[in-house]
This record gives structure tokens, sequence and C-alpha cells, in this order.
């Protein structure tokens, strides 16, 4: 039984498993084919991934053909899903909420899908939690990006020639990122307020050294897994009023404010940024579902009326190495917890909880509830 790994596409600088867990794995029994250059965007070379026990094998389709397990970090290309084995499994981030597509032509292929954004959020399954690794890298580096592009320093400075007041900065969103950020900013010197919509958040925000925002929205409250629950209309109104106040006397702004599985919600709103000072920086970590910052542009740093806003990609791919290490930790974790000590295999158990909450497609099958495709409803006649 092989486990192969596929290079990623050119643009990813995070690479989906390292030589130290390959070795892990192949202490366990593990058979690894790695294609050539799999870690050449972090300068790791095919001959440590040799000797860590992988074999390597250059031609793509060769080696999505022999894999019994994939492990990879983005979603399969669509064209590629053809060239998988009948009957493999598929690790790797899947977007199931976006991609029905994909999932058709996976579950057509008979290959069953786990997606890594939909592994449990329960303390068994914390160490496999890649949601919750990668968003912790994405606070500390949206953090860093905002001070590189701000033109001011974070800590109080008392010199001869003068004190510099320490940068105001405000966090929308307590969850994995926006608790990061508050800790990176916090260790840089500002001075931080943040609000979440979970008066659980409170807590958490407080024990970093930051001031809560407190703002009454009446009922909000989360999911079992965790999630913040959708605001009504009228809540988010609300919101925004209280947020104005707070954009317009921050020099920095860090939206992290995401509802899983749909469009995040938007906090700052044009008139909100007219109103922040010129110099002031916005960083726009939900950009890629949707963003909560009005005018925030995918990919790119804008600027309106003197206040830079920052939508920039894949945040945790800033620090690739380190995001590398967690994700590849997350994905061997997985495999270790499912192993079978005497086939030497990733052995799927689909009653198994962890299982259930992140199969997505199985025997042919799109087998989760969340992404069984509804049959259409039968148009009525006219007349
Ligand atoms: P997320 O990425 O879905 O959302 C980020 C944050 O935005 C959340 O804290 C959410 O409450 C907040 N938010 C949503 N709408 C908002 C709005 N209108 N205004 C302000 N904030 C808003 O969530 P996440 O960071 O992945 O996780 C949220 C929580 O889940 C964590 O703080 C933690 O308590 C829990 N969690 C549990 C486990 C576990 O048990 N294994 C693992 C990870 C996270």
């Amino acid at each position: 039984m092989n486990i192969i790994i596929p290079k990623e596409p050119t643009a990813e600088l995070r690479v989906p498993l390292l030589p130290q867990n390959v070795e892990r794995l192949v202490k366990k029994g593990a058979t690894i084919i790695i294609e050539s250059g799999l870690g050449a965007a972090l300068g790791i070379s095919d001959a440590e991934y040799k000797k860590a026990g992988a074999s390597l094998e250059k031609n793509r389709r060769k080696l999505l053909a022999a894999g019994d397990t994939i492990l990879r970090l983005r979603k399969p290309e669509a064209r590629e899903v053809r060239f998988l084995k009948k009957g493999s499994l598929h690790v790797s981030y899947l977007d199931p909420f976006n991609e029905p597509a994909l999932l058709g032509a996976l579950a057509k292929q008979k290959v069953s899908a786990i997606s890594m954004e939909m592994i449990p959020r329960s303390t068994r399954a914390q160490k496999m939690d890649a949601l919750s690794s990668q968003a912790s890298l994405a606070g500390y580096a949206a953090v860093i990006l905002a001070a590189d592009n701000i033109n001011k320093i974070f800590p109080m400075m008392m010199t001869p020639a003068g004190t510099l007041q320490p940068s105001k900065v405000f966090i929308i969103g307590a969850g994995v990122a926006g608790l990061q950020a508050i800790a990176t900013a916090r260790r840089l010197g500002a001075r931080v307020d943040a609000f979440d919509t979970r008066p659980i958040a409170k807590n958490d925000v407080l024990s970093l050294g930051a001031k809560f925002v407190e703002v009454d929205l009446g009922e909000t409250g989360q999911t079992a897994q965790g999630y913040a629950k959708a605001l009504t209309e009228e809540q988010l109104k609300k919101q925004r009023e209280t947020m104005k106040q707070y954009c317009a006397q921050s020099d920095i702004v860090i939206t992290t404010a995401q509802i899983f599985g749909r469009k995040a919600p938007v906090i700052v709103t044009t008139e909100m940024i007219d109103a922040m000072k010129p110099g002031s920086v916005v960083v726009d970590l939900a950009v890629e579902t949707g963003g909560n910052v009005e005018g925030a542009v995918l990919g790119k740093i804008i600027e309106k009326k003197g206040v830079k806003i920052i939508g920039m990609a894949n945040m945790p791919a800033r620090v690739a190495m380190n995001a590398s290490q967690m994700y590849a930790n997350n994905l061997t974790n997985l495999v270790e917890e499912f192993w079978n000590k005497e086939k030497k295999i990733f052995e799927l158990k689909p009653d198994d909880d962890i299982i259930k909450g992140c199969l997505i497609t199985h025997g042919g099958r799109i087998v989760h509830p969340n992404f069984v495709p509804q049959p259409k409803e039968k148009k009525s006649k006219k007349g």
C-alpha cells in the first residue's frame, strides 16, 4: 500500500509533508513515494526525503496512479481526478462548500476524500486540526504585515527626543487567528482592543492583555463545534456602529470574522474607512471567504483616502516553513491515529467520530450529510 505525496502548484509556498514526517511514517511501516521537487519551495532537496525513507517519482501521472493514500495540502485539480486510483483515499483541503463539481468527480472516481477543513473540533482531533494550526499563523502574519505597512512603531518609546505613543490595534474576531494577532500585537507593545460576537471569547481576550469591546447584540452564541452563528442584519448594523468608533481611533484594524461554511460578514464599511486617519492600515484576513472589509481586493494592497487596505491571500504561506511543519504534523497525526499496524495502512473507519466529520466521498457517493446533493424540485406545470 503506497502513500503518495504530489507536488503542490508553484503558487503554493507551503509543503504538505516534511522529511521528518516521512521518517515518522516510514518507521511505522509506510511505503512513501513523493513527487520529485516536493520540498523545493522550502529549499528541501529530494535527497533529504530519500534519506528519510521516501522513494521518488518524476512522472506525476504515474505517481497519482500508484497512490492508495494521497496526502496533499490544496484540493486536487479537477482535471487530475481521473488519474487517481479507484478506491484510493485522498486527504487534503477540499473547499467542500464551494466545490460541488469536484466532490462529484471524486465520488465518480470512487475516491474516498477527507476534507481537512472538516476535521471536527474535538479534544481528540485537536492535533489534526489544520484550520486552527494555519489560522494561528495567519493571525501572526497579519500583524507583521500591518507593522510593515504602517509608518509608526508599535511600542511606546521614551527618548530624549520625545515620547512616542504606542500604536492602537483593533482586532475584530477573537477566534484562533484573532487571538494570535492580539498576542503578537501585544508582544510588539501595541495597545489592543478586540471584539467577538461569541461572549465566551471575552476571557481569552482579557487574558492576553487586550481590552474587550462590549456591544449589546442580544442573542449571539456559537455552534456545538465552537463556531460563531451568523448575526441578523439588524445585529450587524448595531455592531458596525460601535466598530466605527474603534476603527476611527485605531492605527491598525485586523478583521478575522468568519462564519464556518458561509460568506464572511461585511463589518468594516467604506464609511468606516473614510473615518479612519490617513496612514492607518486595515488587514482583511477573511478576504478569501468574501471579506469583512468593503473594498478589500483579494491579493492586493490598495489605498483609500490614505488608508491602506490589505487583502493578501494565503497568509500562512508568509511563514511557510512553520505553516508546513504544522500542516504536515496535522496530516501525520491523522494517519497515525488510523494506522493499522498489522496491515500497515491508513484504515478508514467510516463510523469513527473523526472520520464521520471529515469524510466527504466514499464508495462512489458523496456521504457527508452537509454536501449530499439535494434532488431538484420538480417545476409545477403552469395553469
Ligand atoms: P472562525 O475562523 O470561523 O471565525 C473567527 C472568529 O470570528 C470567531 O471567533 C467568530 O466568533 C468571529 N466572528 C464571527 N462573526 C463575527 C462578527 N460579526 N463580529 C466579530 N467576530 C465575529 O473561527 P475559529 O477561529 O476557527 O474558531 C472559533 C472558536 O472555535 C475558537 O475560538 C475556539 O473557541 C473554538 N475552537 C475549538 C477547537 C477544539 O475544540 N478543538 C479548535 C479550534 C477552535
